[in-house]
Formats: structure tokens, C-alpha cells, sequence
């Protein structure tokens, strides 16, 4: 079968996971990207994949400076969440994680962080959904010791899910259908965010109090780390 493309050579691909952050007009935003890699040595460049949908990709299109920060594999998946399933159009992610102002006037992402750096794009490639950005990097700092978050961790530890706009989306899960326990305490996970809603915590930040039933919660109720809707849910 010459030619064929059979999608599940992609599932081979090895990425990491990394918070990029850019500014415009003194705003400062964010988002996670699983392709970032070094692509020369003298001077250092890297080449960043970024969807053309994405809010930071206006940013880095207006001030041409972005920064990268490698994530530690305990970052926790609120934190995830935040870069990765909530938008910059509705929320300043920054106000809401450590970082520091970089010597390109990029905001750099400390927190959950290992190491950063920051640079000037001095090319681009148009891959259609995404661009590719080519980065002179102006200066990385290492802040601690630890194990990078790979992107096979994220999604086989933490169970992990793509963001619609990640190079590597691989559509809609099949939702399985397992038995329902006829519990109130049953947990429900999200399927789109791997967010657990454990019924004993409640959801403290959207007002719902502990011991409130999945099944209790209001319609409009939605996954506190990605925003996904009540009917994404599945019982665990
Ligand atoms: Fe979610």
C-alpha cells in the first residue's frame, strides 16, 4: 500500500510539554504547545508549532517574542488546564501563574517550571492550520532540577487529553458506556480534560458545595479546568 497513510505512525511521534507565552500591547498570554524543538546551536534557535487560532499566536505575530517554559512532570492538571483548555480571550491567565518579565520584554513562566528561555522570531513557515516559528533565543535560564513532562506522561499518567487546536489532536474519543453505579457519590471524569468531579469536594470555585451529587449539579455547570459541559462527563 504504497502511499497510504496509516494515522497511527503519528501516535509514535515523541513530544514534551511546554507552557509559550507572548505579549502585545503590554498583555501578556499564554498557551501549552507539545512541539517545541531546538533546530540549530550557534546562535541557538528553536521552532515553536503554534495554531493560527490561537490567542497567543496573534501575540507573537504582532511583537515577534515569545518564551518557552519546560513544565516539570508534576505539574498539576488545573495548571494545564489553565494554559491549555481555557482561552486568553476570556480569561488573563497570567494574573493566575508565577512568572517574570524576560529581557524581550515577554512574560516567562516560572511556576511548575524547569527551565526557560525566551528569544525573536526571525522566521516563520505557513503550515496551514499552524505556523511554525523559527526563534533566536536571547537568553534560558534553568530555575530547578527535575524530569521534564513528555507528552506520553500527560496523556498515559495523567490521562491526559489534546487540545482541539494541538498539531496532534486526534478527534473525538469514542465514549465508552460503562455501568452506571446508582451511587451519589459516584465520580464523574471529563473527557475532555481528564478533570475529576468527586462529588465529597464538591466544586469549591464554581459555588458548588461538598456532597452535592453529580447528578445534582445545575445544567449550565461546566468542568472547571476546561470549561467542557456537564454532558461530557463520565461516570468512573
Ligand atoms: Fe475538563
Amino acid at each position: 500500500m504504497d502511499g497510504a497513510i496509516d494515522s497511527k505512525a503519528f501516535y509514535d511521534i515523541s513530544y514534551g510539554l511546554y507552557v509559550v507565552t507572548s505579549v502585545k500591547d503590554g498583555k501578556p498570554n499564554g498557551q501549552i504547545a507539545n512541539t517545541v524543538f531546538q533546530v540549530s546551536g550557534k546562535p541557538a534557535k528553536v521552532a515553536v508549532s503554534i495554531s493560527k487560532e490561537n490567542l497567543t499566536h496573534d501575540y507573537i505575530m504582532a511583537s515577534k517574542v515569545l518564551a518557552v517554559s519546560t513544565l516539570e512532570e508534576e505539574t498539576p492538571m488545573p495548571f494545564i488546564g489553565l494554559f491549555g483548555f481555557k482561552s486568553g480571550r476570556d480569561i488573563d491567565k497570567l494574573s493566575q501563574a508565577a512568572h517574570t518579565t524576560g529581557v524581550t520584554g515577554c512574560p516567562c513562566v516560572t511556576e511548575n517550571t524547569l527551565s526557560y528561555l525566551e528569544g525573536t522570531v526571525i522566521d516563520s513557515a505557513d503550515a496551514g492550520t499552524h505556523t511554525v516559528f523559527i526563534v533566536e533565543v536571547k537568553a534560558a535560564k534553568v530555575l530547578k532540577k527535575g524530569t521534564p513532562l513528555t507528552y506520553a506522561y500527560y496523556q498515559d499518567v495523567k490521562k491526559g487529553k489534546a487540545s482541539q487546536n494541538a498539531p496532534t489532536y486526534r478527534g473525538e474519543p469514542t465514549k465508552s458506556e460503562p455501568e452506571k453505579k446508582e451511587t451519589s457519590m459516584q465520580k464523574y471524569e471529563c473527557s475532555v480534560c481528564g478533570y475529576i468531579y468527586d462529588p465529597e469536594k464538591g466544586d469549591p470555585e464554581g459555588n458548588i458545595p461538598a456532597g452535592t451529587p453529580f447528578e445534582k449539579l445545575p445544567e449550565d455547570w461546566s468542568c472547571p479546568v476546561c470549561g467542557a459541559s456537564k454532558g461530557d462527563f463520565n461516570p468512573l
